[in-house]
């Protein structure tokens, strides 16, 4: 399974991805336009778009792609109503598969109501949407501090090595934050080097790994929900 990492909007990714048999899916089509490209190009069979919750950025490309490729639209049974096109209710711990494609929904609530995330365990791949970022995690939107405390520790406990693609290229950003309340994490400074050198390059920061993660973000670092909706308070504010 290859994951092609393709920037959409202003600071989206989605993200395409193929198996052995030339078949593939998208996560999140943020938009239509740079997703058509990549498959034209590559050429592959697109089967599926997976969304990780019903916000604009991350299904605007859904109805465009269904229609021009006859993909069916993957997504959290109780947002039906909000997810366009959808075709696949999945509930939460249920295993998703077709052909190679198998993944683990987990749902974690926070930022939105609806949200999951999608675990490729035999790839050790984790699409976490807008829930956990590279050194940082998603506004808690509709959801409670401690459902977002909750959600982040279900990640939490996946294996170290798993491979992280979230929704937005925000590591930069909350490398500062990080940095201004855990300045004395060698293992943040030496990720924040790395980070730099890829943005440098104009690469993307993405992924990161849950081991990464646990080491250097500052979110999953809290102990309890109060110290963690202290933390998303003030990088509300940040
Ligand atoms: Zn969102
Ligand atoms: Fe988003």
């Amino acid at each position: 399974m290859n994951v092609e990492i393709i920037k959409c909007l202003k600071d989206n990714y989605s993200y395409l991805v193929i198996d052995s048999n030339n078949n593939a899916l998208i996560v999140d089509p943020g938009e239509a336009e740079p997703l058509i490209k990549v498959i034209d190009k590559k050429k592959v069979n697109l089967k599926f778009i997976l969304n990780t919750h019903h916000h604009f950025d991350h299904i605007g490309g859904n109805e465009e792609l269904k229609k021009k490729y006859k993909a069916q639209i993957v997504g959290f049974k109780n947002d039906k109503d909000r997810i366009p096109g959808i075709d696949i209710f999945l509930s939460d711990n249920e295993i998703w598969k077709s052909g190679d494609f198998e993944a683990q929904i987990i749902y974690i609530p926070g930022h939105t109501s609806g949200h999951i995330a999608f675990y490729f365990y035999k790839n050790e791949i984790l699409f976490s949407g807008d829930t956990l970022f590279s050194l940082g995690c998603g506004r808690v939107f509709e959801g409670t501090n401690k459902e977002m405390y909750e959600s982040l520790s279900k990640l939490k406990n996946l294996p170290l090595n798993t491979k992280i693609y979230c929704g937005h290229e925000y590591t930069y950003n909350n490398s500062l934050f990080c940095m201004k309340y855990d300045n004395k994490n060698i293992e943040l400074k030496k990720k924040i080097i790395e980070i730099g050198k890829k943005i440098k390059r104009n690469e993307p920061t993405i992924p990161s790994t849950i081991k990464e993660e646990l080491e250097c973000n500052i979110f999953l670092r809290a102990k309890s929900t109060e110290e963690f909706s202290k933390l998303r308070d003030l990088k509300d504010n940040f």
